[in-house]
């Protein structure tokens, strides 16, 4: 696996990391989660430890108003698929999932498009931005398994050779030189015929619907501790339920490299990797059975 895109690793604080297991035993702790959750999968964040985007993501009035953006994004996103869709679950979301199954964990939102969570044995999973793993036209509605669209993609396009595909994007996407893109037959919806097939994400510029917010504020209304893993909270997507949390006087636990957002709101702020934290909640709060930990489950 590639490891040059992962930041670099950091001495964990002890007394912070104490607080905020001491936070976690007490239960009731809904996680959110954004990219730094799955870049040691080898998927890398739009953003560096700094905090900087690296690159622009699509843009969702690009895709939407645009033959053009569309078939840009769907040869970049063919040519990212089988990269994207080979990264599997590591040790962060293995631990999120441990936390989930020993009761201490009760909620699950994500800015993440990548079923990695789930595919980790986590269950009731709120997906901020969509998944990937879908297509839905913008014309009819009808849905499609991303695995069909890639198939028909590969029958349309049977010359299309990108090469060696340096890097993916944490939406699938990659870099590709623009004339090789204009060659490339873009999905259309077998129900209404249009090329308004859209991957099932919030682009960036795009809104997350109604009622997956609502779902999101409702799970968050009902935690104990609110616990931010791999994200630098720069979207209001996932930033709004940390003020909303810091508002309703639940402790605010954050993990990841670098500064972010929502320092100002945390109870607790840990700056370090979610591998050299995360499997140790779990070995301090769930392997052991404590007292704390065996109350909880
Ligand atoms: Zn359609």
């Amino acid at each position: 696996m590639e490891t040059d895109h992962l930041p670099p690793r950091t001495a964990v604080d002890e007394h912070r990391y104490a607080v905020l297991r001491d936070l976690l035993a007490d239960g009731g702790v809904v996680v959110l989660s954004g990219a730094g959750m799955s870049t040691a999968s080898g998927i890398p964040d739009y953003r560096g430890p700094d905090g900087l985007r690296r690159v622009q993501p699509m843009q969702h009035a690009e895709f939407a108003g645009s033959a053009q953006g569309r078939q840009r994004y769907w040869a970049r996103a063919y040519t990212g698929w089988e990269r994207f869709d080979a990264a599997r679950p590591n040790a962060a979301h293995v631990s999120v999932a441990d936390l989930q199954a020993a009761g201490l964990v009760t909620g699950i939102i994500t800015q993440n498009v990548d079923g990695l969570h789930q595919r980790a044995g986590a269950t009731g999973v709120v997906e901020l931005h969509g998944n990937l793993g879908r297509v839905v036209c913008l014309d009819c509605g009808e849905t499609y398994d991303r695995e069909q669209v890639h198939a028909w993609l590969a029958v349309a396009n049977p010359d299309f050779d990108p090469g060696t595909v340096a890097e993916v994007r944490p939406d699938g996407d990659v870099v590709l030189p623009e004339d090789l893109v204009r060659t490339f037959r873009a999905p259309r919806c077998l129900v209404c015929g249009h090329d308004r097939l859209k991957p099932d994400v919030v682009f960036f510029g795009g809104s997350v619907p109604r009622e997956v917010v609502e779902e999101a504020f409702e799970v968050t209304g009902r935690a104990d501790m609110l616990l931010v893993l791999g994200s630098s909270l720069q979207v209001m997507s996932g930033y709004r339920f940390v003020r909303r949390a810091a508002r309703d006087g639940i402790p605010v636990g954050v993990v990841t490299r670098g500064r972010t957002r929502g320092d100002a709101e945390a109870t607790v702020q840990l700056d370090a990797l979610l591998d050299d934290v995360l499997p140790r909640l779990v070995e301090d709060l769930v392997d052991t059975g404590g007292a704390e930990g065996a109350a909880t489950r």
